[in-house]
């Protein structure tokens, strides 16, 4: 069983209203050991000050609440960073800005577009609007090193308006990409919010098997929760999706460093 939830949002990140206390009563009432908190921080982001995160704040409730749940539960303290290719000095700095514990690494933003709005895919059209989001992430592995998974692989998918999706028709690129993360020695996570949204966890089991094939060793598990009710959602399906790739561990992070526990 996965007892650590390391991908989740409190009111601290723009899309979310939930207290970051209720997170982590949520992750204590599910039974979990662990849970992350991995606040959204997106620069040059199309709406000003949007997904900016005060991080000094964040860390305060956090540590507040660390402490109130000392005894009973590990809260770590994360951020999911918005890779962007052109800016690399500029995520460099923010990594090295905070003790975090864990940072996730997540392509959220193309040519200035949200692609969670319509616009990026008509103008891009739906296989090349994948595709295209796929390279840009390519470059932005290629400019940085400062994480320690890339986040929700597969994540334009959720948004695409073409529902059909065959990993294999972006081999080559998605290739590349897990390929350079190895080589890296990062990790990507296994984000069980796409069960919900897609019916399958991201990313796709072929994608998954081709980590392992390549050699990757390091799979973190989140959820994604924006909400208390949300933590750990569908993680018996992010589980039996490990096992089926092969992998016998999943990943934590503290202090940036990882360990590995048995499935
Ligand atoms: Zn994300
Ligand atoms: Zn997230």
């Amino acid at each position: 069983m996965i007892l650590a939830d390391v991908h989740t949002h409190s009111g601290f990140s723009s899309d979310s209203e939930e207290p970051l206390r209720n997170i982590v009563k949520a992750a204590l009432d599910k039974g979990l050991k662990t849970v992350c908190l991995t606040e959204h921080q997106d620069f040059d982001y199309p709406e000003e000050g949007e997904f900016a995160l005060d991080v000094p704040a964040y860390q305060e409730e956090l540590l507040r609440v660390r402490d109130e749940f000392s005894d009973r539960l590990e809260v770590l303290f994360g951020v999911e960073l918005g890779l962007l290719s052109y800016m690399p000095d500029t995520l460099r700095d923010f990594a090295k800005s905070a003790n975090f514990d864990f940072i996730i690494g997540s392509s959220h933003q193309i040519d200035g577009f949200d692609p969670y709005y319509p616009e990026y895919f008509e103008k891009m059209g739906g296989k090349n609007g994948i595709l295209h989001f796929f390279d840009e992430m390519l470059a932005s592995v290629k400019a940085f090193d400062d994480f320690d998974v890339l986040g929700h692989l597969d994540y334009i998918v959720r948004y695409s308006p073409e529902k059909r999706y065959d990993p294999l028709d972006y081999r080559e690129v998605l290739d590349e990409i897990l390929k350079l993360t190895v080589s890296k020695g990062k990790g990507i996570e296994i984000n069980s919010k796409g069960v919900s949204t897609l019916g399958y966890p991201h990313p796709h089991s072929l994608v998954l098997k081709r980590w392992k094939e390549l050699g990757g060793e390091i799979v973190t598990v989140g959820s994604d929760a924006h909400e208390g009710a949300r933590v750990a959602a569908d993680f018996d399906k992010a589980e039996q999706a490990l096992k089926a790739a092969g992998f016998a561990y999943y990943t934590v992070f503290r202090a940036r460093k990882p360990s590995f526990i048995k499935l």
